[in-house]
């Protein structure tokens, strides 16, 4: 079993890590050390037994007992830390490789899971198998090598006794797999409790102002409590059922314990045994059997992290959207996009959402995307970043299918600012240098002027180095989305998709985060999902959505003249504005 973690080790992080195997190495070094320091002692009671103990003798035993003493605790204080460093950066590693692996997966695999699911799997799961291998493996293994190492030294002094000692081992062990099987089901009731609280707790504090504004207080109150409850009982669960196959587990252990007073007591008769190799026998056992009970409960602890483990592996295993074959992936050169023929449907979505689409988006301007809530925008702006695979048809950019296009040279081309600005704990700077690390402060600026976010970042406590909290709650809207232009400026891609933001701006952050597109679609091919139509009226190509086909496409004027959804969208959204069509 503890092969298979380490070798799940070297599988979970890639690599191997030299200072793992050293400090296990040195584990079981502690444990030798800490069985040797008995021999001393044995010797000694031997000695004394035969009568030819002398003082150069007692202070000799003394000073190799410290010696072991010494090498013990020598032994576990530079083994430690390399288990530590080892466990940590193999895990660091293992946890940029699950990230990794994810940041590849299609984005239909993400709506299909739980979150909180999800997110006990890159936390609870990772931190187990992580303190399995920081914490546990070490003493694990000297735990098991001490009490190994002591019966083979007793083995030369007297292998019955040993045989005795040992006696209950055979049935210990089958009480001790019989307490795994027990534990397991409660086991997987755990597990499956603690996401679900998780996810509760998770739906719970993000939903707090919606569970407020409609009063339904008591509902997600009552839900969470269920769900927390549910989790309590687990837990009790599984401390309670295994524990009466554990204490048979310690009983059968310990029973040799008797069987080494009669067997002593009887080879003492019939004079094959010293009164003072017993009394070694005695004391020396005691420790074994407590150094057994504790690597038996340990093995209970690598029952879940070996669940955890697999858990951990099954999301390395999600298929990953496919890559073009090594030698045959190609290189856009120019930045049109063309969509033929493209039907697309989600996982598990009643019908396709993107029906038959096909247009041609032209390299360098601006393109604007529209039509009613639902229509299909979205879905065909993410198609172009390749967040999914359409069904049917193809999407090319510069001519090659998407498909044909490698994910990091894809994700060189195409920069995406959604509407839900995702901006992460961190200074301003860190988040717009997100879109190239290595820009210098002087490129960061200037790309911030441009995005017309300059100004109120400078006016913010601490500039640029002000520090967002989680999710940048405490700028607006508009200025989020105004960071996250900056940054894809910063990126400088070629194509910029972009869903232009309706919450929280106000008029003027909105003229502001316009000028900030014109710049954008200066010499880049951008596609800008508009909510309002009056900020399309200079766009170069305008297509119009309506339940996932495209119905028009042109310029402003030419979609206006034709009188079809496109003026009667307009027209409304004029009448909603209290304007007039005729004043514009
Ligand atoms: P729009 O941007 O025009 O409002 P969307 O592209 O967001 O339209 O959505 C089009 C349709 O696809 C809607 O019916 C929506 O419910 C559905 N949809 C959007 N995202 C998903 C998803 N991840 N899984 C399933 N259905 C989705």
């Amino acid at each position: 079993m503890i092969r298979d973690l380490l070798f799940a080790g070297h599988r979970l992080s890639g690599q191997g890590d030299t200072r793992l195997r050293r400090g296990i190495a040195l584990a079981v070094l502690e444990g030798v050390a800490g069985a040797a320091m008995y021999l001393p002692l044995i010797l000694l009671l031997q000695e004394v037994a035969a009568g030819t103990v002398t003082p150069l003798r007692i202070s000799t035993c003394a000073l190799a007992m410290l010696a072991c003493m010494l090498l013990r605790i020598m032994a576990g204080h530079i083994g430690m830390p390399m288990l530590f460093a080892g466990a940590y950066a193999m895990m660091g590693e293992a946890r940029l490789r699950v990230a990794d692996h994810l940041r590849h997966v299609p984005m239909g695999w993400f709506t299909r899971q739980r979150s909180g699911d999800l997110s006990a799997r890159l936390t609870s799961d990772l931190e187990l198998i992580e303190h399995l291998w920081s914490h546990f493996l070490g003493s694990f293994v000297s735990g098991l090598a001490m009490p190994l190492a002591l019966m083979l030294f007793l083995a030369w002094v007297d292998w019955r006794l040993v045989l005795v000692v040992l006696a209950g081992l055979p049935l210990a062990w089958i009480a001790l797999a019989w307490t795994q099987h027990v534990v397991a089901r409660p086991g997987e009731r755990l597990i499956a409790a603690s996401a679900a609280a998780q996810s509760a707790l998770l739906e719970y504090v993000q939903g707090i102002a919606v569970i407020r504004s409609f009063g339904r207080f008591g509902e997600a109150w009552r839900h969470l409590v269920a769900v927390l409850d549910e989790q309590h009982a687990a837990l009790v669960a599984v401390e309670a059922k295994p524990t009466p196959w554990l204490v048979s587990y310690g009983f059968l252990l310990e029973a040799g314990y008797i069987g080494l007073v009669f067997a002593g007591v009887w080879w003492l008769a019939d004079d094959t045994l010293t009164p003072l190799t017993l009394v070694a026998f005695l004391v020396v056992a005691v420790p074994v059997y407590r150094q057994l009970f504790e690597v038996g409960l340990a093995t209970m602890m690598l029952r879940f992290s070996r669940r955890a483990l697999r858990r951990i592996e099954a999301l390395l295993a999600v298929p990953l959207l496919p890559e073009p074959d090594a030698g045959k992936a190609r290189s856009p050169v120019d930045h049109d996009i063309v969509f033929d023929g493209v039907r697309f449907a989600y996982d598990g979505g009643d019908g396709a959402v993107l029906d038959g689409v096909s247009c041609t988006i032209p390299a360098r301007g601006l393109t604007a995307v529209v039509g009613p809530s639902g229509a299909g925008k979205t879905t065909l702006v993410n198609l172009i970043a390749r967040l999914w695979d359409v069904q049917e048809g193809s999407i090319r950019l510069g001519g090659v299918d998407l498909r044909e296009i490698g994910t990091g040279e894809l994700h060189r081309h195409v920069a995406l600012v959604f509407q839900d600005v995702v901006l992460f704990s961190g200074t301003v700077l860190d988040n717009l240098r997100l879109g190239r690390p290595e820009a210098c402060r002087e490129e960061v600026t200037a790309a911030a002027r441009r995005a017309q976010a300059h100004d109120f970042i400078e006016a913010l406590p601490q500039g640029y180095a002000t520090v967002l909290d989680e999710g940048g709650a405490s700028l607006s809207g508009g200025e989020r989305q105004r960071i996250s232009i900056a940054r894809a400026l910063l990126k400088d891609a070629p194509i910029l998709l972009l869903d232009e933001a309706t919450a929280s701006v106000d008029p003027s952050a909105e003229a502001e985060i316009q000028r900030a597109i014109a710049e954008l679609a200066r010499g880049r091919t951008v596609v800008v999902i508009a909510h309002r139509l009056k900020n399309v009226r200079h766009a170069d190509h305008i297509l119009v959505m309506e339940h996932g086909r495209l119905v028009e496409q042109g310029r402003h004027d030419d979609l206006l003249l034709q009188g079809g959804l496109y003026a009667h969208l307009w027209s409304r959204q004029q009448v909603a504005q209290g304007w007039r069509v005729g004043t514009m």
